[in-house]
């Protein structure tokens, strides 16, 4: 069972986001970078903002990521969430990878206890028809 309810509007990737869904797809986060000069990018666009190389390459992130910021929300702005509410929006970071943050899910911890600086681990959440999402939660409560 998914995170959100299956009425939950799902991702449609336009032809730049199409890479980053294709790995998500394998359970595997990638990042787009640029294959001429190295430089990170997300979320995906056709063109390197630093060379301008349209060459492309995918960089997979580490699993785990450091709270940047991140909201709680309380209302609903889709009548999909209105039973998973209060949840928490994120921006994440990755020590290895400067400049690269992404919007996902805090999950598995009380609403109170979120902090920026926290560390948190990915999981994948099966939306259905061979579709992942990156999420993520506490580090140490994935820990097997
Ligand atoms: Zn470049």
């Amino acid at each position: 069972m998914s995170y959100f309810p299956a009425d939950m509007p799902r991702p449609e990737p336009n032809a730049d986001e199409a890479g980053f869904w294709a790995h998500c797809k394998e359970r595997s986060l990638r990042f787009q970078s640029c294959a001429a000069c190295g430089t990170l990018r997300h979320p995906p666009m056709p063109m390197c903002f630093r060379c301008q190389s349209c060459e492309t390459a995918w960089k997979e992130a580490p699993e785990e990521a450091t709270v940047y910021s991140y909201t709680v929300v309380r209302h609903a702005g889709h009548t999909a969430v209105t039973a998973r509410l209060p949840y928490v929006v994120a921006v994440v970071e990755f020590a290895t990878m400067p400049g690269v943050r992404l919007i996902t899910n805090l999950t598995d911890i009380d609403q109170t206890q979120v902090a920026i600086g926290m560390k948190v681990r990915l999981w994948w959440d099966d939306i259905g028809d061979g579709m992942q999402v990156p999420r993520f939660a506490p580090a140490e409560r994935l820990k097997v």
